[in-house]
């Protein structure tokens, strides 16, 4: 494929480049550092503006509010939003309400769309995903306890779940129960929406990760169903396609998450190349001097650049042949950007010395809540059995059972 782009898109990403570094890179400060409230009018503002320049759901069609980007053009974008931690929350591009946007786009029906997608996609309110349960391994999606019994025209939903990123202050969240627990075991699940204001719904806690428990949208709840009573109607797709939806919900969102990811890394380099010029060992000797700086520079550029290419690739094959033809360059992505994003932060850090343990820049924050990449969307692990099963295949047949 050509890596070309054209001049529109090149003109988006230059004002998404300016958008980023006047608008939104002031507001790390209180984000990072302040509280919610210190935030609140700065990011209302940017919201505000990113709309006004048409950077507002990207990934969405122009029909329902959103910009009408491909998914290659969004990657793209999504590498200019990536390089600050509120970058896609201020388009209204962030996880996991894109992915639940593009869900409920796809599968929901017209009473679902109206009353969850047009509001989600206006930023007027915000959604989780609750699958994975604290007392299974998530890796095992099609091994879980929360169930929807049918009565009469309700499902009753019963469960513990957690991870659900983003449940503090969302008006709903997309839980994966099962429904139907004799069929083969990926037609059990469906996909059920449940408004967290159904007296069933009980968001616990916000769990805190790498002791950040977090607020709002960036945050990770355990949240519980009790005897929870949602219509029927709100059952997205058919019943027993909780997978299917799956499947396709986590494609692109992979797109999304490398190209972010990219984006992480990029900042990184420049502030690492920053410091590494502005900061002297003695006068007139930099660190920039070094050559280990120099090199851990290099290599980033390098481990990045190849990075970008490979995610490109995997977008463009997404998009024209499908999720599962590109099953193979996805999960390459998935491992490979995440192992590169934490060398590249790790090594930013290192060059920041005491500073790059503070949160007076945005390294601490994604070293911390970024180590979760190489989990989350499949481990690591997964992902590179998906590789090599697929090498294998061009060899031979053999049974990978573990
Ligand atoms: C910050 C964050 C946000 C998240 N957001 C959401 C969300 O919004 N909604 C949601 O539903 N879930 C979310 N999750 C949960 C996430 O999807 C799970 O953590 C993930 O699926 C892994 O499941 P697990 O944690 O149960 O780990 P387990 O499945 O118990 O796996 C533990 C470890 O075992 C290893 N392993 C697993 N399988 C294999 C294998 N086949 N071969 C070799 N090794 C293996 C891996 O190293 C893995 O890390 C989030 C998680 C984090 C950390």
């Amino acid at each position: 494929m050509t890596f070309s782009i054209s001049s529109s898109l090149s003109d988006l990403l230059r004002t998404a480049r300016e958008f980023i570094d006047q608008e939104v890179i002031p507001l790390e400060e209180a984000f990072l550092t302040g509280t919610p409230e210190d935030l609140a009018p700065g990011i209302a503002k940017a919201r505000a503006k990113a709309e006004a320049m048409g950077m507002w759901a990207p990934a969405l069609p122009e029909e329902v509010g959103g910009a009408g980007m491909s998914l290659v053009e969004f990657a793209h974008l999504s590498e200019e939003l990536g390089r600050t931690p509120l970058g896609h929350y201020a388009c209204n591009a962030q996880a996991p309400d894109v992915g639940n946007m593009e869900l409920l786009l796809g599968y929901g029906s017209e009473a679902q769309k109206e009353q969850w997608l047009e509001p989600l996609v206006a930023g007027q309110i915000r959604s989780a995903f609750s699958m994975t349960e604290p007392g299974h391994a998530g890796s095992n999606p099609t091994w879980m306890s929360t169930t929807a019994v049918r009565d009469g025209d309700e499902y009753i939903i019963n469960g513990d779940k957690w991870f659900s990123s983003s449940a503090d202050g969302a008006a709903f969240t997309v839980v994966m129960a099962v429904t139907n627990p004799d069929a083969e075991r990926y037609r059990r699940a469906s996909m059920i929406i449940v408004p967290t204001e159904n007296p069933g719904f009980k968001r616990v806690r916000n769990t805190p990760v790498m002791g950040d428990v977090g607020h709002g949208w960036s945050s990770h709840a355990e949240v519980s169903f009790n005897d929870c009573r949602v219509p029927i109607s709100n059952r997205i797709a058919g019943e027993g396609e909780g997978f299917v939806l799956a499947q396709a919900r986590l494609g692109p969102g992979r797109i999304h998450h490398t190209m972010r990811w990219i984006g992480i890394c990029e900042r990184a380099i420049e502030l690492m190349s920053r410091h590494a010029i502005d900061r002297e060992l003695a006068p007139g000797r930099p660190l920039a001097t070094r050559q280990v700086v120099q090199h851990w520079i290099a290599d980033s550029r390098a481990e990045t650049n190849a990075a970008r290419l490979l995610v490109l690739d995997a977008a463009h094959k997404l998009e024209t042949v499908g999720n599962k033809a590109a099953r193979t360059e996805i999960s390459t992505i998935k491992f490979f950007v995440a192992n590169t994003l934490q060398r590249v932060v790790d090594r930013a850090i290192q060059v920041h010395g005491g500073l790059g343990m503070t949160d007076y820049t945005p390294l601490a924050f994604w070293y911390r809540h970024e180590r979760a990449g190489r989990i989350y969307d499949g481990a690591d692990e997964v992902h590179r059995n998906v590789v090599a099963r697929a090498e294998f295949a061009k060899y031979g047949d053999v049974d990978l059972r573990g």
